[in-house]
């Protein structure tokens, strides 16, 4: 059985979607995994915000209600928005964890938008440049390492707290390179572990 929710530490993980804009090749779902933390995240559907919101319980009983999950939350859109919206409207604080690819997949800056009910955004960064970033994320659409980039830097303009990542050990990730995009878009800079998900 398929989780929609499932919890980490003091906080409270949305499984929104199956969907990715990416295909990273460190992702476990390419590598024949499809747990994050023992849950079970593969979704054959994407849930809507109904089947969701009876599920998340007494929001702030939580540090952070998270977007994450095995898929790209901002291509569950609606649902994320509705979501959000329920979860500040109850006093608690919102995060989504992203591959900030939300403005070239739906065509339009979603920013203002998930300004009016997310608290925090991880995006991923990943790489310094767009060679080693085709190399390791293979995204789908084309441009997407300049609408990342661009995303990066518009995020502080409209969210709170923003912070990117990138993987430490990844062959070709400059993580001092990483380090010196965030500075310069404003954002914190977060390395993290491979094989670390979630
Ligand atoms: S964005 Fe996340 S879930 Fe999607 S392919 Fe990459 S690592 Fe996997």
């Amino acid at each position: 059985m398929s989780q929609l929710v499932y919890d980490i530490r003091n906080s409270r993980y949305i499984n929104l979607t199956g969907r990715c804009t990416l295909q990273c090749a460190f992702c476990p779902k390419h590598n024949g995994s499809t747990e994050v933390h023992q849950y079970q995240l593969k979704l054959d559907k994407q849930p809507r915000a109904e089947e969701i919101i009876p599920l998340l319980g007494e929001v702030t009983d939580f540090d952070e209600i998270v977007f994450c999950g095995y898929g790209e939350p901002t291509l569950n859109l609606d649902a994320l928005l509705a979501i959000a919206r329920h979860v500040k409207a109850h006093g608690g604080k919102t995060r989504i964890n992203t591959d900030g690819l939300g403005n070239l997949f739906h065509r339009r800056n979603i920013l203002p938008e998930l300004g009016e009910c997310i608290d925090a955004l991880s995006i991923s960064l990943n790489a310094q440049d767009e060679v080693t970033y085709q190399m390791h994320c293979r995204p789908r659409l084309k441009g997407s390492y300049d609408a990342m980039r661009a995303f990066l830097k518009e995020a502080p303009q409209h969210i709170a707290r923003v912070s990117a990542s990138a993987i430490d050990g990844l062959e070709g990730v400059d993580i001092p390179a990483c380090q010196v995009i965030c500075d310069e878009a404003g954002v914190h800079f977060r390395h993290r572990a491979l094989d670390v998900v979630g």
